[in-house]
């Protein structure tokens, strides 16, 4: 017979009301400027980087194919940070919160 599994770990009770002093967008550091954006932006850089070397393992890449259109990538990196955003927004909304220049309050 396989042993048992440990108990599961207690979770400390939810918090019933929170204060949230944010005055940009809800995420912080991480998600508006932080890991999130450098992380998109490395990830395109590196995918640059293999086009180029692409040739040189046998691809046959098209000329122009490592350049990037900037505008069209702002944009959609804006937009998923964007949708992060709202995620946490929506979080926020399952208790009470004092949000100072958030977009709901309640
Ligand atoms: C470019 C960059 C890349 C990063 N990449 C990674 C990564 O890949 N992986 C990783 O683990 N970590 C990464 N980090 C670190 C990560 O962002 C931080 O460790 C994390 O955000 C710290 O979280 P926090 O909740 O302590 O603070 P924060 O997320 O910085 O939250 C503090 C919040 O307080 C607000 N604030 C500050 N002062 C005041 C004030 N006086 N009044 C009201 N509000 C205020 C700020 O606006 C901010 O929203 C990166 C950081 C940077 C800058």
């Amino acid at each position: 017979m396989p042993p048992s599994p440990p108990p599961s770990p207690r979770l400390p009770p939810l918090p019933s009301a929170a204060i949230v002093e944010e005055t940009w967008r809800l995420g912080g550091t991480c998600v508006n400027v932080g890991c999130v954006p450098k992380k998109v932006s490395w990830h395109a850089a590196d995918i640059a980087e293999k086009l180029r070397q692409a040739e040189a393992y046998g691809f046959k890449v098209p000329e122009g194919a490592d350049k990037i259109d900037w505008p069209m990538f702002k944009e959609k990196r804006d937009k998923y940070i964007e949708r992060l955003n709202g995620i946490y927004e929506r979080s926020a909304s399952s208790f009470p919160v004092v949000c100072r220049r958030c977009k709901r309050q309640s």
